[in-house]
């Protein structure tokens, strides 16, 4: 076995494509691919329902691309690593840096175990357009606010290199069967809840490049304007392959280069702008999905109604675009952003539940479910955030409907039962004419829930509960 023989340790990189720390194993020499279970998560950062199932199929994907030469294991990472070092004769370890908090902590002390070792090791960013750590104000303090961050940090960094070239013809190591099989993982759930809702999915990384290339034809075009729609066709789709690492956001950032007009390139990239912010908030508030940003908010009086939390996550709520958004999330793993937003804001401001009863049941729930983006997301919606949207702006659901979805084309598909409704009540069915509900096949209580909140005197409540936090400040 040649000297430079290494490992790459797969991650969130799921990809051979732009993988930098891949790539840089496989200029040096022979390499082991490997993907490895966890044992010891923090209970907050287990993969949820929906996360297990994509990678399960992304996986499977990874092998086929390696020729059948991907090894896995479970267990402890800190004896494996070693115990393949041995075997295989590898002189480096290769990964590509995680922002998850546990990550970190866990790759320091690898690092030093393998360095002790004799093994040398090497770790690349692959998952993010900028490093957290290059990007300061002025007077060396990080951003709080995602304008400045964005504009005037990472614009005038370093450009985001140009994608790496593709590396998965390269001389692997075949260990594939020193690990357990895919099967062994048990990703899979034995129910099959799991089919219907891949429907429309490619996971991997072929299925990543398609869906990039689709948007780059299609989507981009409208993106500014249509991002907005969440029946319309213009978002890219790609947050679960950016999670999973079967794209890299140097990937996206290039692709849209001179495809559309300015401004739809300028916004699509600074949406990846905002999966930067979220990691950039992590990297300086490693408690980001545990404790309010704003500290303020320790206080606020928050809820507690279980029942309302199963209404909120089953799509029971009697609220159709927030019932309609839930329920897209509980069938296809994913959630538009705007809906994201309507039902975030009913959770914490109309039923006021804690945002973290939100970030538990998305993390579970959706396909792209991401530590720094889910925890900055929900802060961002519950007014505890760094760059928050304010409290008192409290998103109506109805005026929400009427403006972004019309014609009603997305609420009907996913909440049925009111698809008979004239437009002019789809959003507000309780305040329908007796026949009207009649001829549209609606009985309210039996067919379709009463809304669960009345949603004036909530958002009243709501900013009453506020004010009082601003009080007790005085
Ligand atoms: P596009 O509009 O095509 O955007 C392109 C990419 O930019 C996305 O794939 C994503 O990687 C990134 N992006 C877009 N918007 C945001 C944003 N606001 N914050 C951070 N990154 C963004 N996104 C996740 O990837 N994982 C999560 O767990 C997650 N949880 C969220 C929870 C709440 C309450 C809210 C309001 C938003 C959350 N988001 C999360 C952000 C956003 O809703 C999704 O990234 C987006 O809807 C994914 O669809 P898309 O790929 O079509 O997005």
């Amino acid at each position: 076995m040649s000297q430079h023989s290494s490992i790459h340790w797969f991650r969130q990189d799921l990809r051979c494509n732009d993988n930098p720390a891949l790539y840089a194993a496989t200029q040096a020499g022979p390499v082991l691919p490997l993907y490895h279970q966890e044992e010891n998560v923090p209970s907050t950062d287990q993969i949820g329902g929906a996360g297990q199932v994509w990678l399960h199929q992304s996986l499977s994907a990874l092998n086929t691309n390696l020729d059948n030469k991907l090894c896995l294991t479970k267990g402890l990472i800190e004896s494996i690593l070693p115990k393949l070092a041995e075997q295989y004769h590898i002189k480096s370890v290769y990964w590509n840096h995680c922002s998850e908090p546990w990550r970190i902590k866990q790759d320091a002390q690898l690092k030093q175990t393998l360095e002790a070792n004799g093994i040398s090791v090497h770790i690349h960013n692959g998952s993010y357009l900028w490093s957290a750590s290059e990007i300061n104000k002025d007077d060396g303090t990080p951003y709080r606010v995602f304008t400045p961050f964005y504009r005037k940090g990472c614009l005038n960094a370093t450009s985001p290199r140009k994608p790496l070239p593709d590396a998965s013809q390269s001389a692997w190591i075949n260990a594939a069967t020193e690990g357990c099989t895919l099967d062994d993982l048990c990703l899979i759930p034995k129910q099959n809840w799991h089919k219907p809702m891949l429907k429309g999915w490619n996971p991997g990384e072929k299925g990543a490049l398609q869906q990039l290339n689709q948007f780059t034809e299609n989507g981009i075009h409208h993106y500014k304007e249509g991002r907005n729609f969440p029946s319309q066709p213009y978002v890219s789709r790609l947050s679960p392959h950016l999670h999973w690492g079967e794209l890299s956001p140097n990937q996206a950032w290039h692709a849209v280069e001179e495809k559309a007009a300015a401004k739809d390139i300028d916004h699509f990239r600074s949406e990846l702008g905002w999966r930067e912010f979220s990691a950039y908030l992590l990297h300086h508030n490693p408690n980001l999905q545990h404790t309010n940003l704003q500290s303020k908010f320790d206080r606020f009086p928050w809820n507690e109604n279980p029942e309302h939390l199963t209404a909120w996550q089953r799509g029971k709520t009697g609220i159709p675009i927030v019932d309609a958004g839930m329920r897209e999330l509980y069938q296809t793993g994913y959630m538009h952003n705007r809906v994201r937003m309507i039902v975030g804001s009913f959770l914490v401001k109309n039923l006021r539940l804690h945002w973290k009863h939100g970030e538990a049941w998305f993390r579970d729930c959706l396909l792209d479910a991401d530590h720094a983006n889910n925890s900055a997301s929900w802060q961002w919606i519950a007014g505890c955030g760094a760059d928050a949207a304010p409290y008192f702006r409290i998103f109506n659901p109805i005026s929400q409907g009427n403006k972004f979805d019309a014609d009603g084309t997305y609420t009907r598909r996913f909440v049925p039962e009111l698809s008979h409704l004239p437009n002019a009540f789809l959003f507000n069915p309780w305040e329908a004419p007796a026949l009207v509900l009649q001829e549209a096949g609606v009985a309210l209580g039996e067919t379709y829930p009463h809304p669960i909140v009345d949603l004036k005197q909530s958002r009243e409540e709501a900013l009453a509960a506020f004010t009082s936090l601003k009080d007790q400040a005085k």
